[in-house]
């Protein structure tokens, strides 16, 4: 380990160095990923530094066990100075996980979504390309929508980008940004092209949280009624969020910046979901509950997402862990555990 990898002190006359902890900044901190990324760093010795719009301890649910441990920093990031001023304190590695992530929602406020997205990125990479003490490493939380309705399968880094939807548009829009920094301004910065993932901390509108919450209270006799779904035949490749982070740190440690397809090669319909959950639960037939809502059913949507993470294994040495019917019962276990507790809030 070099010289500057360490901080010299002097106590009781005697002279010694403690290495120097690696500053980590996550937007986003207080969402799904921020979480897990914050408890990764932490286990690996990190000063973690995190942003959020608002410090309201309802809004931070999932930093409860942690929250002792880090620095939060109230800031929308949709300014260059606000940018500016939060990397002149000095980090070793960005990860850039704020923004909307629930895309029925991004389809109501286009612009506005559109905005968040790319302005954000775009103020944080010119603050981290002006920053003049020290080099920064970027992650970019880019994602599978950046495909729209995919011209192969599985994707890799190098499937042509096509996106449908808003939030896809605006992240094929950051996610080249992040290539044109790299190449042009030499900034170590990356893209993680990451398929849906879930866990237990995930909000309950998404797809596979809101079936197995729904699983759970009919489990424990808390039955609501038909559970709404749009189309059954969607498919997606799901994987667990803890996993996932793992790969935007281990990005951050390569030794050239590049982008990854951060997946598990594996892809679902929406009804083998159900029906896995279904049957983890052993609570009958999942037909008999479930209602398909021609309202849900997007216009223009995503048939098939799968991602070849064979790159990210390959280079990173990184491999998803958790199997999808391994999150399904975890995302259960955690359900079933708060219902009991009588909380029907998102919260475990
Ligand atoms: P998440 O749970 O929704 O967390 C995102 C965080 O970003 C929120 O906690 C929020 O923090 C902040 N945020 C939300 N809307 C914002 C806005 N309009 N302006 C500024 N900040 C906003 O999402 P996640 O699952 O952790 O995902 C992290 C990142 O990965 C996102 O950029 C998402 O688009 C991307 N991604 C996720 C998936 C997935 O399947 N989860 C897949 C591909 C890509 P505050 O309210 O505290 O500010």
């Amino acid at each position: 380990m070099g010289f500057s990898k360490f901080r010299k002190y002097l106590g009781r006359g005697i002279s010694k160095t403690l290495p120097v902890k690696k500053r980590a900044l996550i937007t986003g901190i207080s969402g799904q990923d921020g979480s897990y990324l914050t408890e990764f760093l932490l286990a690996k010795d990190y000063e973690v530094v995190g942003t959020t719009r608002s410090l309201d301890p309802a809004q931070l649910w999932r930093l409860e066990k942690v929250r002792q441990n880090i620095q939060l920093v109230q800031t929308d990031l949709t300014t260059y100075d606000a940018a500016a001023e939060l990397l002149d304190s000095g980090f070793d590695e960005v990860y850039h996980l704020a923004g909307p992530s629930f895309i029925p929602f991004c389809w109501e406020r286009p612009i506005q979504i559109s905005e968040v997205i790319t302005e954000s990125a775009k103020h944080l990479l010119e603050a981290i390309r002006r920053h003049e003490r020290k080099p920064v490493r970027f992650c970019n939380a880019s994602s599978s929508d950046i495909y729209g309705n995919p011209t192969e399968l599985p994707q890799t880094e190098t499937t042509p980008m096509s996106p449908i939807s808003p939030y896809g548009k605006a992240k094929k829009w950051t996610h080249e940004l992040v290539q044109q920094s790299r190449e042009t301004h030499q900034v170590f910065a990356c893209n993680a092209i990451m398929f849906n993932h879930e866990s237990p901390r995930r909000d309950l509108q998404f797809a596979v949280h809101k079936f197995t919450d729904a699983a759970a209270g009919i489990k424990l006799g808390r039955s609501h009624g038909k559970i709404p779904v749009g189309s059954l035949h969607t498919k997606r490749d799901w994987g667990f969020a803890g996993d996932y982070v793992e790969a935007l740190w281990a990005m951050l440690q390569s030794k050239s910046p590049e982008d990854y397809v951060i997946a598990t090669n594996k892809s679902y319909m929406v009804r083998d979901l159900i029906e896995i959950t279904f049957a983890t639960v052993n609570i009958g037939n999942w037909e008999d509950y479930i209602e398909v809502d021609p309202k849900l059913i997007r216009e223009q949507d995503i048939e098939h997402l799968r991602g070849d993470y064979s790159k990210a294994y390959r280079k990173l040495g990184w491999a998803p862990k958790v199997s999808f019917a391994g999150l399904i019962s975890m995302m259960l276990g955690e359900d079933i555990k708060r219902l009991r507790k009588n909380n029907m809030d998102t919260r475990v």
